[in-house]
């Protein structure tokens, strides 16, 4: 549920670009997502079909890359990504540990229309 104020925003934005650059509208809406940010980018796709409706997104594609989690082994200091089943290293078989890697959400990009 908190997909909705954050695709409200990420439609602010945009638009905030569209008229500071004088632009016609917003054409694509590049995301960051982390798998571990907590976000679904289905979600805000799923929202922002509804709520871009007479916005300036209107017509605007969203295009999302996924960041992998990836931990890091306490013992040999490698950097892996999890899988589903295990936080083991597969160097070493000690523990991994949680990173900022697989947390990001952000805008990378807007393109609109000159
Ligand atoms: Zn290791």
């Amino acid at each position: 549920m908190h997909e909705y104020p954050i695709t409200c925003e990420i439609i602010g934005i945009a638009e905030d670009y569209v008229r500071r650059y004088g632009a016609q509208e917003v054409l694509q809406i590049n995301l960051v997502i982390g798998e571990d940010s907590g976000f679904i980018g289905d979600s805000i796709e799923m929202y922002f079909e509804v709520i871009a409706k007479g916005t300036l997104c209107e017509r605007a594609h969203i295009e999302i890359e996924y960041i992998k989690p990836l931990l890091k082994c306490v013992g040999c200091h490698k950097l892996f990504e999890r899988t589903s089943a295990s936080f083991t290293c597969p160097l070493c078989h000690q523990i991994g540990r949680p990173t900022a890697r697989g947390k990001e959400f952000y805008i990378k990009s807007i393109e609109v229309d000159l």
